[in-house]
């Protein structure tokens, strides 16, 4: 069984493929809870919920009752059939954390499915989940953006680095990028530092910094810090142009 959280058709707001047309399917669960990043969400019962900005896509307890129950691939390729997409346009596999999935036959059906269709597909993940490539080629051909948790997301170390999963997935995948969430704060209290660790796990791929926010006014607030910290590191600035300009993470 999968859990469904939305689907909309936007273009990619973050990383490499910022600006593309993509299919989002935002797929419910996820291996940690970030609550470090301090992004707050009413339930329909009225409880205030603290987490990621996609805490609604990875707290069942509390959201779990919006989420779509997907227990065939024909209802997956239904939802695919509803929106008439050019053979550019990519599919983003998001979540939450979607990779929970992937070992799931239904899954990786889907994503054979899509890749039939002509698509590329990439996946958001927080890379700590392990792919098995050569059980599931598919994944060979898909590209992962590699979102791997920093001491600000409030997750131990162990949980949110897991080397042999970042060193697969850069061998392996067709493409992958590292891209961390970045706030000033952090940049103050050595960052840095966690991030050059993490990178040395995959020195080749490229890394990608974006400012934190779960709203325009925090991203904002957050940029021109993380901007001054690419131009010093050599990394690429990613902004998150969906809340840039619709000032939320939701079906956009
Ligand atoms: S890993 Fe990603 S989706 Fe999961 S809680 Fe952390 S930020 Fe949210």
């Amino acid at each position: 069984m999968i859990y469904l959280v939305e689907h909309f058709y936007s273009i990619q707001g973050e990383g490499k493929y910022l600006g593309t047309p993509s299919l989002f399917f935002r797929f419910g669960g996820c291996n940690m809870k970030c609550e470090g990043f301090g992004c707050t969400e009413t339930s329909a019962l009225g409880v205030q919920v603290v987490g990621c900005d996609t805490v609604y896509a990875v707290d069942k307890k509390h959201f779990g009752s919006t989420w779509q129950e997907i227990d065939s691939l024909d209802e997956l390729v239904k939802i695919y059939h509803s929106y008439t997409l050019p053979i550019k346009a990519d599919i983003v596999l998001t979540g939450g954390e979607p990779l929970i999935y992937a070992d799931s036959e239904l899954f990786v059906s889907f994503i054979e499915f899509l890749q039939g269709k002509g698509h590329r597909v990439t996946f958001e993940t927080n890379g700590a989940i392990n792919v098995d490539f050569e059980k599931h080629r598919v994944y060979q051909r898909c590209v992962f953006a590699l979102s791997v948790k920093l001491s600000n997301s409030g997750e131990p170390f162990s949980k949110r680095i897991n080397p042999e999963a970042i060193q697969n997935i850069a061998a392996c995948a067709q493409d992958a990028f590292f891209k961390f969430t970045v706030d000033k704060d952090s940049l103050i209290s050595g960052i840095n530092e966690e991030i050059k660790e993490i990178i040395k796990f995959a020195p080749s791929i490229s890394v990608y910094c974006m400012p934190k926010g779960g709203s325009k006014a925090e991203l904002e607030y957050h940029s021109e810090a993380v901007i001054e910290y690419c131009k010093r590191k050599g990394y690429v600035y990613s902004d998150r142009l969906h809340i840039r300009l619709w000032d939320q993470n939701k079906g956009v």
